[in-house]
């Protein structure tokens, strides 16, 4: 566990991981046959905390509101969405190969320096980025200047992406691999799409791909909805799903995969300068909020605005929203101004209109669009880092022991409550505990163990994240039709009558 500025205690990435794989929420995909590298299974608490994350940002975005309609669109759609939208020529990530470890590295995530000595280069060093990767090279930097003996003067380390080295400086940068220079080779684009074949002919004709985004399955469905949806401006359009790509260095656990959902919302606004601003400022701010509403405190997110030269030429302003991961701050989900790019190119590539008749100001335009770009499996890894706790709480003894428990928001707990009988070998306590189980499980996902001390199943229950724990014993047979309920995060218990517990729980959980 490591301390950030805002004294918030972060998990290592490998508790994490174990915590996710020992109790079923995360898998490495194929792992009987080795794991396949970028591709993760969600087990049975994992698939109920992700259903709970889309539902949640479904219900915030599509049935609370009255502006945002919902669409799920294929997978695999008509090549051509791909050359409009720009991804068959240009969605790629340079990509640079070291000779002799055969490893492959993204060339905007390696960086390298030359280092100097009184101003004369003796070498170079390289580093993968991460949030200490300054004080990585200035190491390598002393070292390489102990190693050749070299009098003097350090001159600062100043790190470079390496897809800004000079074509003479390849053979001289060494390898993060090898710490040796002379096998990295010179950066190629890479293009991410998985590319597939559709139909009985494998010719030419037939590659199609998976998609990378969800977006165009939104923007190549913007009319139909236009036409059948009653829409006015400003409108959105939300879809979440699957999206595929063959990432360089998938890594990070399933912060960066090869398969993985996505959350997108179009929001399509006119074309007035004054317009974009204020409803980008909107979208960032709702967004914020969201997080905060699943259980992700505000000081744990970020914002990072690109800077007006890293723009693409239709892009008015990005943002991205931050968060801070247990391997460093990371975007978590992107906010866009993308113009009517996306409208205007599926215009000119498919002869359709896209034009949008605005009643209101009775004028034909391509709407605008703001466009909040958020993935699913990201959202769960800072849900599960934000949530992640390590306390003391007395044991059935009443001797202090150290538990984990994951602090997650009720709304997207895999089990919103469980119900223990006091001892499983007493039939009137089980059927008391099985009838107070089956009428709660009717409204929400409930826990049902009645194994071990209850002690043990209380930390078992906060290990998974459930917020409440029932337990039905020998007073509420025989004395006062009362249940023990315990809270998760304060291990404190109240007594609440057995006819009052579903209403008890739907106050506090929904
Ligand atoms: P990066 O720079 O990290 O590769 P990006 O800027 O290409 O990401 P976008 O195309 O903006 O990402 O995708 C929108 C969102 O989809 C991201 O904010 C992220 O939450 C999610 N996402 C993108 N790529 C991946 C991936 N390989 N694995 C998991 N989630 C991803």
């Amino acid at each position: 566990m490591s301390e950030n500025p805002s004294n918030r205690t972060i998990p290592s990435m490998e508790s994490l991981v174990t915590l996710c794989k020992r109790r079923g929420f995360i898998f490495q995909s194929s792992e009987i046959y080795g794991g396949y590298a970028g591709f993760f299974d969600y087990g049975p608490l994992g698939a109920e905390l992700k259903r709970n994350v889309k539902d949640a940002w479904w219900k915030a975005l599509v049935h609370e509101r009255d502006d945002v309609l919902g669409l799920d669109s294929s997978i695999i759609m008509h090549p051509q969405i791909w050359k409009a939208s720009g991804h068959v020529d240009g969605f790629a990530d340079p990509m640079v190969d070291c000779k002799e470890s055969k490893k492959r590295y993204r060339a905007d995530q390696l960086f390298f320096a030359p280092v100097r000595v009184d101003g004369e280069t003796i070498g170079y060093v390289s580093v993968e980025e991460a949030d200490d990767m300054q004080a990585q090279a200035d190491e390598k930097a002393s070292e390489l200047k102990r190693k050749l003996g070299r009098q003097g003067n350090l001159d600062p380390v100043v790190l470079q992406e390496y897809t800004e080295a000079l074509p003479e400086e390849y053979a001289l940068i060494p390898s993060p691999a090898t710490g040796k220079p002379g096998s990295l080779m010179e950066p190629r684009q890479f293009n991410l799409m998985f590319e597939t074949k559709v139909g009985p002919l494998a010719d030419a004709s037939a590659v199609s791909y998976l998609r990378p985004e969800t977006a165009q399955g939104i923007f190549q469905n913007y009319r139909n909805v236009v036409d059948t949806g009653r829409v006015k401006i400003p409108f959105g359009i939300a879809q979440i799903g699957k999206a595929f790509r063959n990432e360089i260095t998938p890594r990070n656990f399933i912060f960066r995969s090869r398969e993985f959902e996505q959350m997108e919302l179009e929001y399509f606004i006119n074309p007035d300068d004054a317009t974009w601003p204020e409803v980008y400022r909107y979208w960032i701010d709702w967004c914020k909020n969201w997080l905060v509403s699943v259980g992700i405190p505000a000081d744990m997110v970020g914002e990072d605005v690109h800077p007006a030269e890293k723009l693409s030429h239709y892009s008015k302003g990005t943002t991205d929203l931050t968060f801070k991961f247990p391997f460093g701050t990371q975007e978590l989900w992107g906010i866009a101004c993308r113009g009517n790019f996306d409208l205007t190119q599926h215009q000119q590539h498919s002869g359709k209109s896209m034009e949008f008749f605005d009643e209101a100001r009775k004028e034909k335009y391509i709407p605008h669009v703001v466009e909040p770009s958020l993935g699913v499996d990201r959202t769960i890894l800072a849900i599960l880092t934000a949530a992640y706790t390590e306390d003391e709480v007395p044991n059935d003894k009443g001797a202090p022991e150290k538990r984990t428990f994951l602090r997650f928001a009720p709304q997207i707990a895999p089990y919103k409550a469980a119900v223990f009988p006091l001892l499983k070998n007493k039939p009137e306590l089980v059927e008391t505990a099985r009838k107070l189980y089956e009428q709660l499980r009717r409204r929400w996902n409930i826990g049902w163990d009645v194994s071990g001390a209850i002690g043990r199943r209380y930390r078992r229950q906060d290990e998974i994240g459930t917020p409440y724990g029932i337990t039905v014993d020998f007073d509420t047979i025989e004395k006062d039709q009362c249940v023990t309920i315990r809270d998760r995060d304060t291990t404190e218990q109240v007594r609440i009558a057995l006819d009052q517990v579903e209403s008890w729980l739907a106050e506090r959980i929904g």
